[in-house]
């Protein structure tokens, strides 16, 4: 094996990086640009098991989870979005509590779900208090069932609507039953790009920000990317170096 893994290192042009993360080193700027850039897919793949191994050695983990989407009414039109429509809409709908709680009994009974992922569009008419509602009554009824809910956005929508602090929005919603934020709305996290394709959602920093925010309120999160618009490869490997870094700062995602 030994053998093997020494010739890789000397013959592949990415065969620096699976050298450094065997040491125990962290992907840096440059690492993530020559992954991008490499077609060698066998050392790519020994790299990312590298270092999932040093993360979380052999153990693999799964959720069973539904995926609620309480309201399609957004205002922010984003350009890749085929789900919002404008408030008024003969199709828009904003699910009540009593939707919302038939929709979970029945996901519950029939498959044991663990978690739901609470995600809608920006919705100017819902107060903090109709997600309250929700969130007090899933954990009245359900302790164990995870609210994993609200993108950056969405917490950034409701802190408009309710002009409070987000500091105080995800205080509020975490008391309510929040558990942790999905990383969506985070798409590149860079603003010419966002200027294209999601010019009226929160611009990078934003997003950083509000996750920083939830984690130093305890709320984890997850982290995305979406891929394939008008992104250059260099600010995908930025996106994945902000999003590192955040996690080396608060260790919340
Ligand atoms: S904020 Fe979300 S729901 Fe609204 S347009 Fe953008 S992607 Fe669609």
């Amino acid at each position: 094996m030994q053998n093997s893994l020494n010739y890789i290192v000397s013959k592949s042009e990415i065969g620096y990086i699976l050298n450094n993360v065997l040491k125990g080193d962290r992907l840096n700027l440059h690492d993530c640009k020559e992954l991008i850039k490499s077609d060698d897919l066998y050392t790519i793949g020994l790299i990312a098991s590298t270092l999932r191994k040093i993360l979380f050695g052999n153990t693999t983990t799964f959720i069973n989870n539904i995926i609620l989407n309480y309201t399609n009414v957004c205002v922010t039109y984003c350009k890749f979005c085929a789900f919002y429509r404008p408030p008024g809409h003969e199709e828009s709908y904003t699910h009540n509590i009593k939707d919302i709680m038939k929709r979970i009994a029945l996901s519950n009974e029939m498959f044991g779900i663990t978690q739901i992922l609470f995600q809608g569009g920006h919705n100017p008419n819902l107060s903090i208090e109709y997600y309250e509602e929700i969130f007090n009554e899933i954990k009245k009824f359900y302790p164990s069932i995870a609210i994993h809910g609200l993108s950056a956005s969405e917490i950034d929508m409701i802190s408009k609507v309710e002009r409070s602090s987000i500091k105080e929005v995800i205080s509020r919603l975490k008391d309510a039953g929040l558990d942790s934020l999905p990383g969506a709305g985070a798409e590149i996290l860079d603003d010419r790009v966002k200027s294209v394709i999601s010019p009226l959602k929160i611009k990078s920093n934003q997003w950083l920000n509000i996750m920083k925010e939830a984690h130093d309120l305890g709320i984890k999160s997850s982290a995305t990317m979406m891929y394939g618009t008008v992104e250059t490869d260099d600010e995908i490997a930025q996106h994945i170096m902000k999003i590192s870094e955040l996690q080396q700062k608060t260790n919340g995602l």
